[in-house]
């Protein structure tokens, strides 16, 4: 199965010029998305991870159905004050500005083995943050996975460590 038929270009999304893969119309076929879990899994399983990060708000539908599957644990990584709760943050830079990412103090115990999730990685800024968060909090980051990767942003470089991708866009 060609994953990519379940996925939707929407063109001038969010801004005019940026061309935003939708994978609402992969989750709403339950085959396509079967299949799209079999390979994530695949290529996730053999880390062996402890806990699966999940970045707000797509990569909670990636993490959490893989968690189940894998039989580890599931973390939300989101943006600022959403967690209740003590929490650890990390500030990074944009283009323009800045974002938070934050995870809840107790969700990853030190020498924990963590997979960061995510649907789509464009520039890699956000995975490359998750993964810092992670870091700082002790886990032992081992892999980062999405289902879609735009190549022509390179945004894998941005990455120390391993990263796979089931569907690819050049
Ligand atoms: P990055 O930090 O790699 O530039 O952007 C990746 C983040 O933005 C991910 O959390 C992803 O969900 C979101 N994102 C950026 N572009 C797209 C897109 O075309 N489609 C989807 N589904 N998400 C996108």
């Amino acid at each position: 199965m060609d994953i990519r038929d379940h996925i939707r270009s929407i063109p001038d999304f969010p801004k005019p010029g940026i061309n935003f893969y939708d994978i609402s119309t992969l989750l709403a076929e339950p085959d396509a998305w079967q299949v799209t879990m079999g390979r994530m899994a695949k290529v996730v399983g053999p880390y062996a991870p402890d806990v699966l990060v999940g970045v707000e708000s797509r990569g909670f539908l990636v993490a959490a159905p893989l968690a189940l599957k894998l039989g580890c644990g599931f973390v939300m990584a989101r943006k600022s004050g959403k967690l209740p709760g003590a929490t650890e943050r990390y500030e990074y830079q944009l283009e323009y500005g800045s974002d938070v990412v934050e995870i809840q103090k107790d969700m990853i115990a030190p020498g924990q083995r963590v997979v960061v999730l995510d649907d789509l990685m464009a520039t890699g800024g956000t995975a490359a943050a998750v993964c810092e968060l992670a870091h700082r909090m002790g886990g032992e980051v081992v892999a980062v996975a999405c289902i879609i990767e735009l190549t022509f942003l390179n945004g894998r470089d941005r990455l120390d460590v391993p990263f796979h991708t089931v569907v690819q866009y050049a």
